[in-house]
């Protein structure tokens, strides 16, 4: 169910022992209908939020926005309130707009951001956008996808989803499909996926990748990333997705056998 997802999703990136989100930080959505989606509303901090928290959204005066004028602060709020799909005193988060847009990509029913502590150590370095495209192990390829999309400094709302539709469009164009997980430069992290499950791999991996790589760096050593031969590789190897695939099935089975 989506609304479940969306719960689901926050609870995970929340849990504060995986130092991905503190105190009101982060956001995740889920596709209700062709129609809707349900969005974290402001103010809530994701590693106790239940479906209270959540508001139904309707994508069309989301979306319009986009191509529209400029709009004031006042003018945000004024449309974030009456783009509500539900009677309820709560406000849909001011990232309601990237949320909007990346769910209605072909394939996306669930997106998670969160600021991870490790990511943040390379989002606000001078290198960030080659760390984002370059990979240093095989399962970061399968679960976060053969680059990750970069995402320079904005504000946040509109602007910010517009660098993130920035974003998006300027990968398609590179590897013809969306991305899976996109950085924000001095900011964090954005999963997307068919599922919770894609989206938690996606987060994990991510988080893994970057304190690899922060060991790495602190070794002083030279770093030895994959050449592109060897991501293309494993990015369309078949026993490389069959493993993707029953990753999440392991991982589903165990989270309903708690
Ligand atoms: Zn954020």
């Amino acid at each position: 169910m989506p609304l479940s997802d969306a719960v689901a999703a926050a609870r995970i990136l929340g849990d504060p022992s995986l130092d991905l989100a503190i105190l009101a930080e982060g956001n995740t959505s889920a596709r209700d209908t062709e129609d809707t989606f349900w969005v974290k509303a402001s103010g809530f901090t994701m590693r106790e939020i239940t479906e209270g928290g959540f508001v139904l959204v309707n994508f069309a005066p989301i979306l319009k926005a986009f191509t529209g004028d400029p709009l004031t602060d006042t003018g945000v709020r004024e449309l974030l309130a009456s783009s509500r799909a539900q009677e309820t005193r709560l406000m849909p988060s001011v990232e309601t707009f990237m949320h909007a847009y990346l769910l209605s990509l072909p394939g996306v029913e669930v997106v998670g951001h969160c600021h991870p502590t490790a990511m943040l150590s390379l989002l606000c370095l001078e290198e960030a956008k080659v760390f984002a495209q370059e990979r240093l192990f095989p399962d970061e390829i399968v679960c976060c996808g053969p680059a990750s999309a970069f995402v320079p400094y904005v504000d946040p709302g509109l602007p910010l989803a517009l660098a993130v539709k920035n974003g998006v469009e300027e990968y398609v164009t590179q590897h013809g499909s969306v991305p899976k997980t996109m950085w924000m430069q001095n900011h964090g992290l954005i999963c997307l996926g068919k599922n919770v499950k894609e989206v938690e791999s996606a987060t994990l991996m991510s988080l893994k990748a970057c304190r690899a790589r922060l060991g790495m760096l602190g070794s002083g050593r030279k770093i030895v990333t994959l050449s592109q031969e060897q991501i293309d590789r494993i990015h369309t190897r078949p026993d490389e997705h069959y493993r993707q695939k029953l990753l999440w099935e392991i991982a589903a089975k165990a989270s309903q056998d708690i």
